[in-house]
């Protein structure tokens, strides 16, 4: 089959990129395939071409109800109009509807727990499904960022759809976690199609603060002189506004903040106000990222560093799309080090939470216990998912079972402290930063670079942008919460 013509005659393209053609070749062999390629590359194409080449339909599923809805809405712009996406956003009577009329579309998106629900599934095996994708595959593992049980039943849905063809798709996944990805996936045989997570055009620069004077000031002198379009990444979502409003108090027009703390009207606003140039800099928390399509961002500036590297590449990943030289700055103290830790420990349950949900379950799982505890929601899944999984078939007495939830607890908090400590390492490196990143997910760095990273010595004097200009065709976008009332409330 020539490829190539379907890739021009489908999507305009005149070549792929790196790594999309020997997947789409796998994906048509009907091979199980496990591919990681970099943020950016275009994973979207290595589903949906062979999806156009198969009878059959395309079952998506995606973790991420924005990158969801994202995936939908351009394959929509593209002129596709068999395509839907099952979550929560869709009303329950249009929900019902469209499972009644699943056969019509081609590409069906849908998340994780939609997919847990008894109506859905049957709708689904009624259908033929020849490809089976799961989109940011490294969430599946059991070492993914959220706890997620949902995911690890994937494998067994799979089997209860006929095994069709499985394509996981991931931009940074561990050989661990993509020999997990395929023990979950029950794929064992799955061929890995693993390319570089060596952004090239991106230069790595740590730059060391002496707490959070320097740091802000440090900020507000790179703002300026590179002007945009950039992301600055935050731990917290109060320290994200504050400081998006300092800047705006010190001089810098057009920039806002942007975390899942707030309503989904005012982010898909900023969202869109960023990408058309509106806004030249967004100061975020993680929320903010997954399925942003924007080509010139040239700075990611962390504020607070992540809590593991997978994390930390997904975030600089943003940064030069288009293949222009950008920038990755984290800006760091050592007073930093303990909001990591922190974060991570509230991820997961104490020992009184632990003990408390044990004692309080035997009246049933209520909301008041959840508020008495105090439990976060991925606290709750933890705590839910282990205690039925100790408990399931037998009795276990409950100090026996509060022993091993601690354990389980601890096995996962060790974990988590290992990934943050690697991250605090490549902070710490005297050798080549792009290296040690290279290192950790088992590649070797590939020649000569022209910006690399400031350890081999290369200065962020050297970076310069394009003047950024705001397009200011709708005048007062820096006051978008005044204009969102406006639109609001009419
Ligand atoms: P990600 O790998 O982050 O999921 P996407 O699938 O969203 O990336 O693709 C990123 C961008 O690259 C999209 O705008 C897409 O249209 C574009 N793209 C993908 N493949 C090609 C190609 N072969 N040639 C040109 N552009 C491409």
């Amino acid at each position: 089959m020539n490829l190539q013509q379907e890739l021009k005659g489908k999507f305009g393209y005149s070549s792929f990129r790196e790594g999309q053609e020997e997947i789409i070749r796998s994906v048509l062999d009907q091979q199980d395939t496990v591919a990681m390629l970099p943020t950016g590359t275009g994973k979207s194409l290595c589903y949906q071409l062979p999806g156009y080449l198969m009878d059959g339909h395309v079952l998506v599923i995606s973790p991420l109800l924005s990158l969801m809805q994202d995936q939908v809405e351009q394959m929509k712009v593209m002129g596709e109009k068999r395509v839907i996406a099952l979550n929560s956003f869709l009303p329950y009577l249009e929900r019902k509807g469209a499972l009644e009329q699943l056969h019509l579309y081609k590409f069906i998106f849908i998340s994780p727990e939609m997919l847990m629900n008894s109506g859905v599934i049957s709708s689904l095996q009624a259908l033929d499904i020849s490809l089976y994708v799961i989109d940011e595959a490294h969430c599946i593992s059991q070492w993914g960022p959220d706890f997620r049980p949902d995911y690890l039943k994937l494998g067994e849905l799979k089997v209860m759809l006929g095994n069709p063809t499985t394509l996981a798709l991931t931009a940074t996944a561990t050989e661990e976690v993509r020999k997990d990805i395929k023990k979950v996936l029950q794929m064992e045989l799955a061929v890995e199609m693993v390319y570089s997570v060596d952004r090239r055009n991106i230069g790595l620069f740590v730059e060391k603060v002496q707490g959070q004077n320097e740091k802000l000031h440090t900020l507000l002198e790179y703002v300026r002189t590179w002007g945009g379009p950039g992301v600055v990444y935050f731990s917290s979502k109060r320290i994200a506004e504050d400081v998006a409003q300092w800047l705006l108090e010190n001089g810098v027009t057009g920039v806002a903040h942007y975390h899942g703390g707030m309503d989904q009207e005012d982010r898909i606003l900023i969202q869109q106000q960023f990408l058309s140039g509106k806004l030249r800099m967004i100061c975020a928390t993680s929320a903010f990222g997954m399925g942003v399509n924007k080509e010139n961002i040239r700075f990611v500036i962390h504020y607070h560093f992540p809590s593991s590297i997978e994390a930390f590449l997904q975030e600089i990943g943003r940064a030069g799309r288009d293949g222009e030289r950008s920038i990755s700055v984290v800006l760091y103290s050592e007073q930093d080090l303990t909001l990591p830790l922190q974060l991570i420990q509230s991820e997961l349950p104490d020992d009184d939470q632990i003990r408390g949900f044990i004692e309080e379950s035997r009246n049933g799982r209520t909301k008041e216990l959840i508020e008495h505890l105090q439990l976060s929601e991925v606290q709750f899944r933890f705590l839910t998912y282990y205690t039925d999984k100790l408990t399931a078939g037998w009795t276990l007495d409950e100090d026996r079972l509060l022993e091993k939830v601690k354990q389980i607890r601890n096995n996962r908090l060790q974990y988590k402290k290992d990934k943050l400590y690697s991250m605090i390492n490549w902070l710490h490196a005297t050798t080549c930063r792009r290296e040690k990143l290279l290192q950790y997910f088992d590649e070797k760095s590939g020649g000569d670079y022209s910006f690399c990273c400031d350890v081999c010595g290369d200065s962020l004097l050297e970076f310069k942008s394009e003047p950024f200009t705001l397009n200011t065709e709708n005048p007062g976008v820096t006051n978008w919460q005044k204009r969102l009332e406006k639109l609001l409330l009419g």
